[in-house]
């Protein structure tokens, strides 16, 4: 098999809203994302050509994992360590379901509510976060809480609290029954209105025009955001928006790569759970370039029609989806006829958030997992 790794892009970022605090070096205890030439024994030296006739798989990157992703799961992982099983944690710790059911094997238990976990146990939130309300339940069960709610899930609740203080009436950008949403929603439900699409933005009824914000989701779809803001702003100028956006670095960057491959693509497979808002929105953007895209949660979900008359087939994961799958759809493919892998870099990514300080300091005792 031959690998090629071909051209990068660079984009705007939001990284440098990232509160100092958040920002971390010094710490990973998933092995590094693999690249095109360690996935193979087979090296191509950098910028050979495919050979014609060859099935082509475009590899794109960044895919996978984010830093909000791998915190929460080492989260899991080091509470595991530490205090030993059972760990409870509240709603999926991240929208995967290979990633749920190996932490589950390891200890963790998932639950809906917090009335599920034992009263004075131990419990994680999710990477998606909870509201003021859960977090108040949780002290009155006096629960041991670890927090793995995603740094910048955090700065758009704060951002929420901060609005909903000054008087502003906020339009939240975002999935109804999300929990992310849902917990953003719970910083401020007075003053705070759900929108998902341009004809919601239609329907708004507000007191105050003058005195209106907005924030979104932070996995959203960047081009239907862009409509939905545009058309916040035909019908309220004054309208106050986020410094930067509010969708996260991984989100954007994971829909770019699927934006500048699609052109020269037959299909996209996203490895990712029907759960993953943002493996989700890779498969609209693809499809919204003419492109079809199936959604997998690994390579025993592939089926014949989805690579018939297909010659390059390109591959990406979500944000909550573990290399190791991606390394299995490849193989899978390359039984198929998939001999040339070719990886496309549209953007360094090197995000890295520090772990919830009452975990910090255990780091070192941590053994690599799956990534
Ligand atoms: Fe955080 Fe974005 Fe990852 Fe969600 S997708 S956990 S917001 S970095």
């Amino acid at each position: 098999m031959s690998v090629t790794t071909v051209q990068r892009a660079n984009t705007d970022s939001q990284l440098n809203t990232i509160p100092d605090n958040h920002k971390c070096l010094l710490y990973l205890s998933f092995l590094p994302m693999p690249t095109a030439d360690t996935l193979f024994d087979i090296k191509t030296p950098s910028g050979t050509q495919s050979s014609g006739g060859e099935k082509k798989i475009l590899l794109l990157k960044p895919r996978g994992f984010c830093a909000g992703v791998v915190r929460a799961i080492d989260v899991v992982k080091i509470a595991l360590d530490l205090y030993g099983a059972p760990i409870y944690v509240r709603k999926e710790i991240v929208h995967n379901r290979h990633v749920v059911e190996e932490l589950r094997g390891a200890g963790a238990i998932f639950v809906e509510e917090l009335a599920e976990v034992p009263q004075g146990a131990r419990v994680i939130f999710s990477a998606h976060g909870v509201s003021p309300a859960v977090r108040e339940e949780a002290v009155a069960r006096k629960l041991l809480v670890i927090d793995a709610t995603c740094p910048l899930v955090t700065k758009v609740h704060l951002e929420a609290v901060k609005l909903a203080k000054q008087g502003f009436t906020i339009v939240l950008i975002g999935h109804r029954d999300h929990d992310e949403v849902i917990g953003t929603l719970g910083e401020a439900p007075e003053s705070t209105i759900l929108v998902s699409d341009v004809e919601d933005v239609d329907k708004l009824q507000l007191k105050n025009p003058d005195r209106v914000s907005y924030l979104t989701q932070t996995t959203l779809s960047l081009d239907e955001t862009k409509d939905i803001v545009t058309r916040l702003l035909e019908r309220f100028p004054k309208i106050v928006g986020p410094k930067t956006q509010d969708i996260c670095y991984a989100t954007e960057n994971r829909q770019l790569a699927v934006k500048a491959v699609a052109p020269m693509c037959d299909t996209l497979l996203v490895v990712g759970s029907q759960n993953s808002s943002n493996s989700r929105r890779l498969v609209e953007v693809c499809e919204k370039a003419g492109i079809p895209a199936y959604l997998l949660d690994d390579c025993g979900e592939v089926e014949a029609r989805m690579l018939t008359g297909v010659n390059t087939v390109a591959v990406t994961a979500g944000a909550s989806a573990p290399e190791h799958l991606v390394e299995e759809l490849i193989e899978h493919l390359r039984k198929n006829g998939f001999t040339n892998l070719e990886e496309v870099e549209i953007k360094e990514e090197d995000v890295r958030f520090t772990l919830p300080s009452d975990l910090e300091k255990f780091t070192p005792r941590l053994h690599p997992v799956r990534a």
